[in-house]
């Protein structure tokens, strides 16, 4: 134990004690969590058990939905299509008592899940959470459930243990992280910003610390009807679609070569992907389809804009439209149906990463991996808006939005351990009197 550690009032056997005499207590709380069904549109249950989770920990209460008007000229807005009504955000505040020598904390996670798939592809029901093998198995408890539990037990161990943050905390549960972001985002627009965020997200432990853009687009073509019989007098707006989504395929292969890069995803495979989430259209069996309107998932790199990747995108539409033999019976619409969100690249040496970098050492014995991830989270908006710098590192990490999701529960309580050390080396802490 160097110097500075041994300043602080608590050690990390005595931590690592606390936090494995809660391991039935921990489970319980994530199994609870998971047995709530709180697909994006259904968030209120979970949030109104956190609400009094929150309340029992002794925070203060700051419940608020997404206020549209209020948000939607904010850059990082996106458009939604769902109402915000009855589906609040949910914030526990902690102001210190006994005087402030730390820095503010931001503990954030999404309560939304995505939709289970094919159901009958699981072992059991996806909301019947279970534990099997040393895993919590079900629908979210991964993503991001576990990391709830996390920062929720690491706050209750150390209030137990005598001791509160003499800085700011803030935890928050928000809602629609999954395919707008506008939960956290209001949560910033509120005036939620500190001198650190950390985001339980699945990352086995690894500290996230850059993430591509994402923006999902709607594509609708139109073509030209005609009996099936004779379909050679009319223009197939699925084909036409598939056409056009192969043309963005390609840029997505123009966008992979190793000169067009982030020097940060210089090795992952094929970092930038583009994704033919959904597609429907046509009319009848024996008709050329009219219509077809399809989603499609784009990732870019961080330092490009929304509108730069959207150029693209519509130069390489216009190129393959142009291009096409029957180009004059063809149309298209392009247009933003959720994420617009763009990728951000932190420095490694910033406080917030060597600071959570050394409690992960020194609690687990280990380098905590760093990863720059092909998708998107929330630490967005922190980062590019809101002057708090912030990561994810949590527990779990594999087949989340598969089947099957579980989260192993000795990583569980591994991340409250270091969260909690976190907490008492970023924060600083005062004992309670
Ligand atoms: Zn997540």
């Amino acid at each position: 134990m160097n110097a500075k550690t041994s300043l602080l009032p608590l050690d990390i056997p005595t931590l690592r004690a606390a936090v494995e005499s809660h391991r039935d207590e921990s489970v319980d709380l994530l199994l609870k969590l998971v047995s709530f069904p709180s697909l994006v549109g259904r968030e209120q249950p979970a949030q109104a058990f956190v609400r009094d989770t929150f309340e029992s920990l002794g925070l203060q209460l700051d419940e608020f939905e997404v206020d549209q008007n209020t948000l939607e000229t904010h850059p990082a807005w996106s458009p939604g299509s769902m109402d915000y009504a009855g589906r609040p955000n949910v914030v526990g505040i902690h102001r210190p008592r006994f005087g402030e020598s730390g820095r503010s904390l931001i503990l954030n996670g999404h309560i939304d899940v995505v939709p289970v798939g094919d159901e009958r592809l699981w072992t059991r029901p996806p909301f019947e959470p279970y534990v099997s093998n040393g895993q919590v198995f079900g629908r979210g408890s991964a993503d991001m459930k576990a990391g709830i539990t996390a920062f929720i037990m690491a706050w209750k161990i150390l209030r137990e243990l005598g001791l509160e943050p003499a800085a700011p905390v803030y935890l928050q549960s928000v809602i629609e992280e999954e395919c707008t972001g506008n939960g956290a985002l209001s949560c910033l627009v509120r005036g939620y910003t500190a001198d650190a965020a950390i985001i339980p997200e699945p990352t086995s432990l690894r500290v996230m610390d850059a993430q591509m853009g994402v923006i999902w687009l709607e594509l609708e073509v139109s073509g030209k009807p005609a009996h099936a019989a004779f379909s050679e007098k009319g223009g197939s707006a699925i084909s036409m679609s598939f056409d056009l989504f192969a043309a963005l395929k390609e840029l997505e292969g123009r966008q992979n070569a190793p000169q067009c890069r982030h020097a940060r995803y210089a090795d992952h495979f094929n970092p930038v992907k583009f994704n033919l989430g959904t597609i429907e259209g046509g009319e009848w069996t024996s008709s050329v389809a009219t219509n077809c309107r399809s989603t499609i998932r784009v990732g870019t790199y961080p330092g490009t804009t929304v509108e730069q990747a959207i150029a693209a995108i519509r130069e390489a539409l216009d190129h393959a439209l142009e291009h096409h033999a029957n180009r004059e019976i063809f149309s298209y619409t392009l247009s933003e149906v959720g994420f617009r969100a763009e990728g951000f690249a932190l420095d490694h040496d910033i406080p917030l990463i060597a600071e959570l970098r050394r409690c992960h050492h020194e609690v687990l014995h280990g380098e905590a991996g760093m990863m720059a991830f092909t998708g998107t989270t929330d630490a967005k908006f922190f980062n590019l808006y809101g002057e708090t710098p912030a990561v994810c590192y949590g527990p779990g990490g594999e087949n989340t939005h598969g089947i099957d999701e579980s989260v192993a529960i000795d990583e569980l309580l591994d991340s409250i351990t270091v969260i909690a050390w976190f907490i008492v080396n970023w924060c600083k802490c005062n004992p309670i009197k």
